[in-house]
């Protein structure tokens, strides 16, 4: 049976909101495999060993969605508390080098078994160039990292090797395999993800509308298109306005449908 046990990483932020969901699947055959290593804060670590006791299983693998900080962080000291765990993920070596573990390396479309069921890697970057996606086909279930989350949209932090180009074909791949549950890696379970991936897509069209407006109204700077779309925001979020805007701005640029000069846009 299929059945991913949602285990808390315990970091709750402004960023992660009520923190990181890793889920633990565990085989009859007492191998078990951890989706996301959390932040090594202790209580997560706990609860993992709690989980593993009582199905007398061990941690044979550590799957990573991603290298940002709340996902992959907990990879070394989950390294000291289960030393049998292996830890993959998709490459990206400049970050992946901060959480010192031996990495290994996740293809686009490679099966993984996991707890003694087959999980199909899909590469499906955009929020970060090295984004994965766990598929379940028997259940029609994704474990979708930070490709969504329900109730709020996602950061495409373009100055961070963020590409909403890319984040948007990765939406359209998800969708296309219709599955009937998403496991995020914030907030809850996504029961009806044909119409969640629907809304995301149609969010970004209407924002990349906003931003062609404000173009086309003179507004010629990131800021400037950002004050515009996002009027009254609160200051602090301006930042992640800004970020927002430029992914928006260089999926534009890509397309041939505004131009830039010395960080002047035109449409
Ligand atoms: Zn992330």
């Amino acid at each position: 049976m299929f059945n991913p046990i949602r285990i808390e990483a315990h970091n709750p932020s402004p960023m992660t909101g009520q923190g990181n969901n890793t889920y633990l699947l565990l085989g009859s055959n007492g191998e078990a495999t951890l989706i996301d290593a959390g932040v090594g804060e202790p209580r997560h670590l706990a609860d993992l060993e709690h989980h593993l006791a009582d199905a007398r299983a061990q941690l044979g693998q550590v799957l990573v969605t991603h290298a940002h900080a709340d996902h992959a962080s907990g990879a070394p000291a989950l390294a000291v508390a289960q030393p049998r765990a292996r830890f993959l993920k998709f490459p990206w070596p400049d970050e992946d080098q901060r959480y010192p573990v031996r990495w290994e390396s996740l293809r686009d479309e490679e099966l993984v078994l996991a707890a003694g069921e087959p999980l199909i890697v899909l590469h499906t970057p955009g929020h970060s160039p090295d984004h994965i996606a766990l598929w379940h086909e028997a259940s029609r279930t994704v474990f979708t990292g930070d490709l969504v989350t329900a109730g709020s949209s996602v950061m495409i932090e373009a100055s961070k090797g963020g590409d909403l180009r890319r984040y948007l074909a990765a939406l359209e791949r998800i969708l296309t395999l219709e599955p009937v549950r998403l496991l995020p890696a914030h907030g809850p379970e996504v029961s009806k993800p044909t119409a969640l991936l629907r809304h995301y897509l149609d969010h970004r069209r209407a924002r990349e509308q906003q931003v062609m407006a404000a173009l086309a109204a003179g507004r010629d700077t990131v800021q400037a298109v950002a004050e515009y779309i996002y009027d009254g925001l609160e200051p602090a979020l301006m930042p992640a306005a800004r970020e927002n805007v430029r992914a928006h701005l260089d999926k534009l640029k890509a397309e041939g449908t505004a131009f830039e000069r010395h960080g002047r846009w035109t449409p």
